[in-house]
């Protein structure tokens, strides 16, 4: 509680106070709604013992808070705070430094189950009928971990090194469960060995939740998740798979890394976020040798992070922010992926287990408490007896980064700096690079902390910078360089072909390369299948079709690029074949058949057999069902979603539910993701399927601008709605600029935060880079 002696405040929204004691005597007090507060009048000293009788109206509409994750006719009345709901459950003091000891006690209609932070300590009837719960006492921790979920759950139970793992499902779900809580299991196992510190609690959950609005949640000792991530099986198609295993990686992380130590506020949010990132990938890299996780990294966070990164609106990782709501935009590609990426550089700084000694250090250090970024830097500063403090800050208060640009001359290369930004425009600064330089096979490493530098060497036939993908800039070479890279593009490893092609792309959306010159790399991608560098040049070219269709280049591009890697990775899986090698006919098919009518009609008659065909094609099939059926395919499609248990298999149907040609059904579809019929963790789908689709764009930008409103009321205001429209609105606006610009003047006093700034600079990119490939200029 904050105040002492006369008055205090707590935070308390959305909750009906009937009466507050203290110390058993009845207090006056005052709800503020406007602000959040509940002030307590007359309180005689610090300690006192106070006792708020309220109530709270659970709303149907939200997901977010306490909330009905709805399934069928029933529901699972459940819990998701971060960061700031606890309040609109319980007057608290909602931040994150303030942590307390909860003693739940839960009393609820007898035959239901209630899982929370910690174990049943006593579970009884009471006189009317009900049960009463109660639960051990948590060790200290912050509102915003505080979880509880009520409902009729089937459970599974593993060991984890003394450890129970426990997976809560709704009925009928458990088996699905089995392999996302072995991944938890094994990760905890990984965890205890890796920080050194034994898991601090007796048990941990997975709380599969029917409708949920984000990915996962750390809650302490009760991860929650959406059952997209938390039921998989080894038949689920390998992408879905690794995302769900990723993320239950990523939150028992947080168990220690968030949980056990705190941020002191939101704008250290990155620290926890970066780190349980960059964790995710080494432990399930760990636990998974074979399924390329670094190959992953760099697709998923070092190439989202650059390309966010180099928006003007972007912001430095470690940003102050004073308020909350401000702190809810932190939650984005540069807290999550380049942040990152910034910690893999430092692991590569310091050295593997300089980087493991530190950050046990900091978390037996801090248990219990809270701490911030330099805390984190000492004690890495400490382990590995290197300047990481100084390192650190410049990459982490700075924000954007550089593109180097080399140049070859007779007997010199020339190095130079300047910071890049997708919409041009000048801005200052220099960065320390420590940059490894690869000629003909020889590799040497400079640091450029100046704006230039001439090195004396002759190049024969090879020039590669930062071999092996670890920095966090892009390099342009010069036309030679170009050529070179060209010849030797074979040769060279998945990393590189995906940083050139990374940065080409980005060199294409900034207009600093012709759009010939990247059509020259993605045909040599065509000629070299590697999966990861396909999955990468695929998400590239299914935004540059959902944005300029008309283009001949891009239609050359996809007819040049997908149907020689479709023949190279087969449409049925190989024997023995790695596992992310299926994901990589799963962007390849489902990528051809949205930019390509003639292969969807031919993959259309897969879809008979849905439910038993190879998850890796099941997208294909559903784009070429609706792409061939129209209207008649419709409502076979709609009844299938709606009776589709598994999140992962309805998700193939949102995307071939977006894929038909005429525009009226697509709309269909995106008003049905939020008529309630369906589940509500799934409305996010429709507008990011929607958006791969040319033919939808403008049905989807109409049906934007007429439902934001009601999309944003789902999800409370929350992140996950701008990611959602930071997604489908760059696109679906591409030839609606003024409109859109108008359209968000308008709610600008509502929107507050930088999303919105975010999303409006890189519709404005899109709509540039539309005009130039269209040859209409700039
Ligand atoms: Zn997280």
């Amino acid at each position: 509680m904050k105040g002492a002696g006369k008055q205090f405040t707590l935070d308390s929204s959305q909750l009906k106070v009937s009466s507050v004691s203290v110390n058993g005597r009845k207090a006056r007090f005052a709800h503020d709604e406007k602000r959040s507060k509940l002030r307590v009048s007359g309180v005689p000293g610090r300690k006192s013992k106070v006792e708020i009788d309220y109530t709270k109206q659970v709303s149907d509409d939200v997901i977010f808070g306490l909330y009905k994750s709805k399934y069928g006719k029933d529901f699972i009345l459940a819990t998701d705070f971060e960061p700031s709901e606890a309040r609109t459950v319980f007057p608290c003091v909602d931040e994150p430094a303030c942590k307390a000891v909860f003693r739940l006690v839960i009393t609820t209609e007898s035959g239901l189950d209630v899982i929370a932070n910690t174990p049943v300590s006593k579970k009884e009837a009471v006189p009317d009928g009900r049960t009463r719960f109660a639960f051990e006492p948590t060790p200290k921790m912050s509102t915003y971990l505080v979880f509880f979920a009520i409902g009729n759950f089937e459970e599974t139970r593993m060991q984890a090194d003394g450890v129970e793992a426990i997976s809560a499902t709704r009925p009928g779900q458990s088996g699905n469960s089995v392999l996302a809580l072995s991944f938890a299991a094994k990760a905890l196992e990984e965890y205890q060995r890796y920080y050194g510190i034994p898991y601090p609690l007796k048990k941990l959950h997975v709380v599969a939740l029917p409708e949920y609005h984000t990915g996962a949640m750390e809650n302490w000792g009760a991860i929650s998740s959406r059952e997209g991530y938390a039921l998989i099986t080894e038949a689920t198609s390998f992408s879905q798979k690794n995302r769900g295993a990723m993320s239950m990686v990523h939150e028992v992380a947080h168990q220690w890394f968030g949980d056990l130590v705190t941020m002191k506020w939101w704008d250290d949010i990155w620290l926890n976020e970066s780190f349980a990132s960059f964790m995710s990938y080494k432990m399930t890299d760990r636990i998974k040798p074979d399924w390329g996780m670094w190959g992953v990294f760099l697709r998923d966070e070092l190439f989202a992070g650059l390309s966010q990164d180099a928006l003007s609106t972007t912001h430095a990782i470690q940003t102050k922010t004073k308020t909350v709501e401000e702190a809810i935009h932190l939650f984005d590609a540069i807290s999550y992926n380049k942040g990152g990426s910034v910690l893999r550089m430092l692991e590569a700084y310091v050295g593997e287990d300089a980087f493991r000694r530190g950050v046990s250090a900091y978390l037996k250090e801090f248990s219990y408490s809270n701490a911030t970024g330099k805390d984190l830097w000492q004690a890495l500063g400490k382990a590995s007896r290197l300047p990481v403090s100084r390192v650190a800050r410049e990459w982490l208060t700075r924000p954007g980064y550089p593109v180097v640009t080399v140049r070859t001359t007779d007997g010199a290369i020339e190095l130079s700096q300047r910071p890049f930004r997708l919409r041009g425009g000048r801005a200052a600064g220099v960065w320390p690079i420590p940059i490894v330089l690869r000629l003909d096979g020889r590799e040497r490493s400079i640091f450029l902390d100046r704006k230039s530098a001439r090195i004396r060497a002759s190049v024969r036939s090879e020039i590669l910078l930062d071999p092996g993908r670890t920095g966090f800039y892009t390099t342009l070479y010069d036309e030679q360089g170009y050529e070179r890279l060209a010849k030797s593009f074979p040769r060279l490893g998945t990393n590189d072909r995906s940083g050139v092609l990374n940065d080409l792309y980005l060199f294409l959306e900034a207009g600093m390369v012709p759009p010939e010159l990247y059509a020259r790399f993605v045909s040599l991608c065509a000629r070299t299948p590697d999966p990861i560098t396909t999955q990468i040049v695929t998400e590239q070219l299914m935004t540059l079709n959902s944005i300029a269709a008309e283009c001949p280049l891009i239609g050359g591009m996809n007819q040049g690029f997908y149907p020689p890697l479709i023949q190279s990775f087969g449409e049925d899986p190989a024997p023995g074949e790695p596992e992310f090698v299926g994901a990589t006919r799963d962007y390849l098919t489902s990528g051809f058949a949205e930019a390509d009518e003639g292969y969807a009609r031919k993959m259309a008659n897969r879809f008979g057999h849905f439910a038993t065909l190879d998850s890796n094609i099941k997208a294909a099939a559903a784009i070429g069902y609706a792409v061939t059926n129209g209207a008649s395919a419709k409502a076979t499609m709609q009844e299938m979603l709606k009776s589709t248990e598994s999140e992962v298999d309805r998700a193939k149907l949102w995307q071939g539910l977006c894929s038909f040609r005429e525009p009226g059904l697509v709309e269909e579809t995106l008003e049905l993701g939020i008529s309630g019929e369906v589940s509500r963790s799934d409305s996010g789908y429709p507008l990011i399927y929607a958006s791969f689709n040319p033919l939808a764009r403008d049905a989807l930008w109409k049906w934007i601008t007429k439902r934001y409103d009601t999309m944003k009321d789902i999800y409370a205001g929350s992140q996950q709605f701008y990611l959602y429209m930071g997604y489908a609105v760059p696109i679906a606006g591409v030839e609606h600029e003024r409109e859109a610009r108008r359209f968000f003047a308008g709610r600008r006093s509502k929107e507050g935060g930088s999303s919105v700034k975010r999303i409006m600079e890189l519709l404005s990119i899109y709509a540039r880079l539309r005009r130039r490939l269209l040859g209409a200029g700039n």
